[in-house]
């Protein structure tokens, strides 16, 4: 069923929400942007509608609402160790169709990789409940079309935000929020999805084979100069999702701390390093065949799925200082293979 509503009567409903939910969405915080008096789109919580950036893609995903950049995981002494505690409350993220997919991605690498589930990511992943935002047109760099994210009916509400009507369309699409919204006026709404992108992403279809080949290309060499290895690219990424773990010691002697997990990702120098030195990916067209690979052929291999790391969101693109566009990548990685291809037969 759907409803429509005044923005003080959402308000209202979020009011009362507010007691069992934290509540958040891409929100825009003035003057902390890249440049000087620039914004920056990110996920806050939030408390009114109004307050919701709706005409712009946040620069970081909603993954960082339930998976911090930095997470306690526990405190120790040199006793024992107490586990870190989470709110009572759950959480109701507002997010587009392609950050949805992503998000399952992420509970792919997080909760059916191998036998054991991450208990810190799950703990938070459970509280999770999703409203849907209509994208519109989408951005420049969106290609989730490409990446078959584009729509999902994973979410319990999905919304329209009519500001100058005063009006919000709500599509309750399960039972968990239709309480709220019972009172209000029937209407016919369902949430349209973007059906063509401006940018596009030619996923290349890659086998075992090739991989040989596919080392060697020369198009990776490029990024020893073009790329500086911010990580700028992994950190925006909604299906990033590696972590470094680090001991943060209370006293001098060391003995108690917390330990925390803090995001990093395969550009950044040091994410291969090991015991004396070495780092396996040391070159940044190393790092950058890894990343491709990867976003576009290792995830749906090692899970045996349909779907491809990458969502298409574009946010790698918008992001990185040297505009170096991913999508770019995997459509020179698409001519590439065609080649290999070629020569096979
Ligand atoms: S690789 Fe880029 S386009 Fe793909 S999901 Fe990550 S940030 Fe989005
Ligand atoms: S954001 Fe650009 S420069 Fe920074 S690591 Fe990613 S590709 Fe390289």
């Amino acid at each position: 069923m759907s409803y429509e509503v005044s923005y003080q009567e959402l308000n209202q409903i979020f009011d009362s929400l507010r007691l069992h939910y934290k509540i958040y969405a891409p929100k825009r915080l003035h003057n902390v942007g890249r440049y000087c008096n620039t914004d920056m789109i990110r996920y806050e919580e939030i408390r009114s509608a109004e307050e919701i950036e709706l005409k712009e893609r946040s620069v970081y995903s909603p993954k960082e609402v339930f998976y911090p950049v930095n997470q306690t995981l526990f405190h120790y002494t040199e006793y024992g160790y107490l586990e870190s505690q989470i709110f009572d409350k759950d959480l109701l993220i507002f997010a587009r169709s392609c950050d949805i997919h992503g998000i399952k991605r992420l509970d792919k690498v997080f909760l059916e990789n191998g036998t054991t589930q991450d208990p810190y990511y799950k703990r938070m992943r459970d509280k999770v409940h999703f409203v849907l935002l209509e994208c519109g047109e989408g951005w420049e760099s969106c290609a989730c079309c490409s990446m078959h994210t584009n729509k999902t009916d994973d979410y319990d509400l999905a919304m329209r935000f009519l500001p100058e009507e005063n009006k919000v369309l709500v599509e309750c699409k399960t039972d968990l929020f239709k309480e709220s919204f019972l009172q209000k006026p029937a209407v016919d709404f369902k949430p349209e999805f973007v059906e063509k992108n401006k940018s596009e992403i030619r996923v290349p279809e890659i086998t075992e084979d090739m991989l040989p080949q596919i080392y060697q290309l020369d198009m990776w060499k490029e990024y020893n100069s073009r790329c500086i290895g911010c990580g700028a690219c992994n950190s925006v990424c909604i299906t990033c999702s590696c972590f470094n773990t680090v001991d943060t010691p209370y006293t001098e002697n060391g003995k108690s701390g917390e330990r925390r997990r803090t995001w990093t990702g395969c550009m950044n120098d040091d994410f291969t390093t090991v015991n004396g030195g070495h780092a396996f990916r040391d070159a940044y067209a190393d790092r950058m065949r890894f990343k491709t690979l990867h976003k576009v052929y290792d995830f749906k291999k090692r899970f045996n799925t349909e779907d491809h790391m990458c969502v298409g969101c574009g946010r790698c693109d918008d992001v990185c200082p040297n505009n170096i566009s991913f999508s770019h990548i995997v459509n020179r990685l698409y001519d590439e293979v065609e080649k290999i291809k070629e020569e096979k037969k």
